[in-house]
């Protein structure tokens, strides 16, 4: 979903879709894939068992120190989570319920969609029509492309600085906002889990709050918004 402006300018959007007060939305999502995301593409790296431990330090190390991290500062977040990882992790699944955060389904075992067949994409679509509310993503906000390297499974061996990936996101935010659009910021626990990124999004949470007019929430609340519009 993009809200952005029209004739009326992107104030006149705003002022209709987001509370009143806010002129842009911006929602902080999850992607819980754990060992999922790898075995999905290859089951054989079962073995590789540090490979494992690196993707399980999502749900058992870098998703805590995010909830504390969110409950200190108040906000409420959307978390995808695969029903392989529940299964595996079930402890740490609870603690997002718990929280009161948000959780969406992300496939059993974070199916990959590319080159779905017609009856496949189909049986996705038994929902009527109007009910569903698409809220678009954008790479440039995915914590994938800033830190994800793992030598001849994913990545380019360039990591980014945790700094310099909030400020990128902060200057995105702040273009969102001048539009009265909504910005979907994608991250995964075992990458943005990590002590000094989750230090940097932390940053980024209190830039966003201090702005003023940018409604922080999940994505449930702002599909709400959008299908009532
Ligand atoms: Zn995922």
């Amino acid at each position: 979903m993009n809200t952005a402006s029209g004739p009326g300018g992107a104030g006149a959007a705003a002022a209709t879709l987001w509370p009143e007060g806010f002129r842009a939305a911006v929602a902080l999502t999850f992607d819980v894939d754990a060992e999922s995301v790898m075995l999905a593409s290859d089951p054989s790296l079962a073995q590789r068992t540090s490979l494992m431990s690196h993707q399980r330090y999502g749900p058992q190390t870098g998703l805590p120190r995010i909830l504390r991290l969110l409950a200190e500062r108040g906000v409420r977040a959307t978390f995808f989570v695969p029903g392989y990882t529940a299964e595996q992790h079930p402890g740490p699944i609870r603690a997002i319920r718990d929280a009161g955060h948000e959780i969406g389904h992300h496939g059993y075992l974070h199916e990959l969609l590319t080159g779905t067949d017609e009856a496949t994409e189909r049986e996705f679509r038994r929902l009527p029509g109007g009910s569903i509310t698409e809220i678009p993503v954008s790479w440039a906000l995915d914590d994938w492309e800033k830190y994800a390297f793992w030598p001849g499974v994913t990545g380019t061996g360039t990591i980014e600085r945790p700094s310099l990936v909030a400020e990128h996101w902060w200057e995105e935010v702040l273009a969102y906002a001048e539009e009265g659009a909504c910005c979907v910021i994608t991250m995964h626990p075992f990458l943005s889990g990590r002590p000094a990124r989750a230090r940097a999004l932390g940053w980024l949470i209190d830039k966003i709050a201090q702005h003023g007019e940018i409604w922080l929430a999940p994505l449930c609340e702002i599909a709400d918004r959008a299908m009532a519009a």
